[in-house]
């Protein structure tokens, strides 16, 4: 999707990190945007950077784990806008902890807005798309969806989980002229750090903690999806880091295995047992 101009853009989890700097980066663009999320104080502000733009922006209050309000959200950008160009599907929580310390609670906590979330916005927006023969998805992975560590079961299943739909859709859905992008980040600088959820670790760092070096911005983030969007790319690792440690995984076998032990070490001083 060359020119955004007048297209119609949903984002979820559009309050706050990824999801609010590339809905204003689409607007930027000259998109019109549906902001969701749960964090409503969060969307205003999201909204107000969209109309500075000179863009349209509709707030929507959505729990992405809620088909029924996956389901309105879609009917009423369609009630109010009358098409939908982009899904965005990044509404997103971390959680980290070896399985043995989760409860079936964590597990259902967090595939159902990891993963049920994107599922249902694809189920609702995807007829829309296929009427129009034109459309993008954008599932909001990451790298935790490509290189698996200690600690991270619930986040890396979700994830990976994302980047094999996305996969699927994109054979699938080429004919209609649909366009996927899986976005799978290193490190962002955002609040997730600090809303991740710890399970059996102790000093588990928060985003404060985090080496002023590691990472990059939210904005800088926002830049590489839109053009993903425009080029029609399939996937992207966003930063330099988690780059390199993929390219070990695909051509290093034997040095992905050593960083990613390292990494899990790195949890296991965490640990409370
Ligand atoms: P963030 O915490 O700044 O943004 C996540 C947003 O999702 C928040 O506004 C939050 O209110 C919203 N949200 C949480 N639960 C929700 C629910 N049930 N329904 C609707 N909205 C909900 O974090 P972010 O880093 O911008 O995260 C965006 C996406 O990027 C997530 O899917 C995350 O897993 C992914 N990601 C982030 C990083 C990173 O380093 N920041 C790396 C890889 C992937």
């Amino acid at each position: 999707m060359r020119n955004l101009r007048d297209k119609i853009a949903v984002v979820t989890g559009a309050a706050s990190g990824i999801g609010q700097a590339t809905a204003v980066e689409f607007a930027d663009k000259g998109a019109n945007l549906v902001v969701s999320d749960v964090n409503e104080a969060g969307l205003a502000e999201t909204v107000a950077a969209i109309e500075a733009k000179g863009r349209k922006a509709m707030a929507l209050g959505v729990d992405v784990s809620k088909p029924e309000q996956i389901e309105q959200m879609i009917e009423k950008t369609l009630d109010t806008f009358g098409r939908i160009d982009i899904l965005m599907n990044n509404a997103g929580v971390g959680m980290s902890g070896e399985m043995r310390h989760m409860s079936l609670q964590d597990w259902e906590w967090i595939v159902g807005i990891n993963l049920w979330g994107p599922i249902y916005g694809i189920h609702f927006a995807l007829p829309h798309m296929v009427e129009q023969k034109s459309g993008h998805i954008v599932n909001v992975s990451s790298s935790a969806g490509l290189i698996a560590s200690s600690c991270m079961s619930g986040y890396t299943t979700t994830k990976s989980g994302l980047v094999g739909l996305s996969e699927v859709l994109r054979n699938e859905l080429a004919r209609f002229g649909i366009g996927v992008t899986v976005v799978c980040p290193g490190f962002v600088r955002t609040n997730i750090f600090d809303s991740t959820e710890a399970r059996g670790l102790k000093d588990v760092p928060k985003g404060d903690d985090l080496p002023s070096w590691l990472g990059i911005s939210k904005e800088a983030c926002a830049k590489d999806i839109l053009k993903a969007v425009q080029k029609n790319k399939f996937m992207i690792i966003p930063g330099p880091e988690m780059k390199v440690i993929y390219g070990f995984k695909r051509f290093a076998p034997f040095l992905y295995r050593g960083v990613t032990k390292m990494m899990g070490k790195q949890f296991e001083r965490m640990s409370v047992d």
